[in-house]
């Protein structure tokens, strides 16, 4: 049975498959079948999962539109005793899906919130990329307009870590364009494309070679993308910092000391610093 801590009832955080039913867990099935209410996106999706796990429970609609005024519902329902369970139309909700609000409201209010963790594309593509998996940030969804989305872009440039994006069927290849463009066309990146379900595929190569392999074949352009970028090297990070600092301090100090307080600041080498320094004039 659901473990009861106190007279209040408990949010439970249950991840669903991302595509293939099998994945979903032991615990999540009983979870969402012994709950007083499963709090869900979209209400015909979860009926699919509920029909193949043969449970009925009662559920109730929670996304992104209604979130600020369903959510203390929902929680007067916690504190009155009921067992609810969170969940999205797929994989772990919360991650680039509605639910933060809810989790918040319902910890501020002493409401215990339990996770029952499972799939996520994120994390699942991270698996099978072949990329560095030690350090890795999540951007999810990038900015829909191009302006906002390069600035974005441009700003992860200098960024070590493995990148992963969450992106839709309507701007990968423009986003794929945009990534060539600022991370550069060397740039080693993976695309894991329909996790789990019949067409998975996953594709590792330089950065112009994925956007060639997509866009070759316009049916690998349908579906579920995970795009993961690996970090920019060290190297290439140092020397862009350098040159930021130098082209500052270029400004209004004469060759010499720009270079040698730019040593100071970066720690970099004076001799590298000043031939980086002519080549800023020389611009
Ligand atoms: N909460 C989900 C999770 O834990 O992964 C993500 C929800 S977000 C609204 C949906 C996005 O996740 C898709 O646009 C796609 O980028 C990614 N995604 C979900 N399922 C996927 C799959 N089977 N294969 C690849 N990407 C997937």
């Amino acid at each position: 049975m659901v473990e009861q801590p106190s007279k209040t009832g408990t949010l439970y955080v249950v991840a669903t498959p991302i595509g293939n039913l099998d994945d979903i867990s032991e615990r999540a099935v009983r979870t969402l079948s012994e709950v007083d209410v499963v709090v869900v996106e979209d209400t015909r999706i979860s009926r699919k999962l509920m029909d193949r796990c043969g449970i009925r429970p009662r559920t109730v609609a929670y996304h992104e539109h209604n979130e600020s005024r369903r959510a203390p519902e929902l929680v007067a329902r916690l504190i009155r005793g009921d067992n609810l369970a969170l969940i999205s139309d797929a994989g772990t909700p919360l991650i680039s899906d509605a639910g933060y609000r809810l989790v918040r409201l319902a910890q501020e209010r002493g409401i215990a919130v339990v996770a029952v963790p499972g799939p996520c594309a994120a994390i699942a593509a991270l698996s099978v990329a072949g990329l560095p998996t030690d350090r890795f940030a999540f951007e999810g969804f990038l900015p829909a307009r191009a302006a906002p989305r390069q600035r974005r872009l441009q700003a992860l440039a200098a960024d070590d870590r493995t990148l992963i994006f969450y992106e839709s069927v309507h701007r990968i290849v423009a986003t794929l364009r945009d990534m060539v463009a600022i991370f550069g066309e060397d740039r080693e990146a993976a695309i894991a494309r329909e996790l789990t379900k019949k067409f998975e595929s996953t594709k590792r190569g330089a950065l112009e070679d994925v956007l060639h392999w997509l866009e070759r074949e316009p049916r690998r352009q349908k579906g579920e993308f995970v795009v993961l970028v690996r970090g920019s090297p060290e190297v290439e990070h140092d020397l862009r910092e350098a040159e930021r600092v130098l082209t500052i301090l270029l400004r209004t100090l004469p060759l010499k000391p720009a270079v040698a307080l730019a040593a100071e600041i970066t720690g970099g080498g004076k001799n590298r610093l000043y031939r980086l320094a002519l080549r800023i004039q020389g611009a």
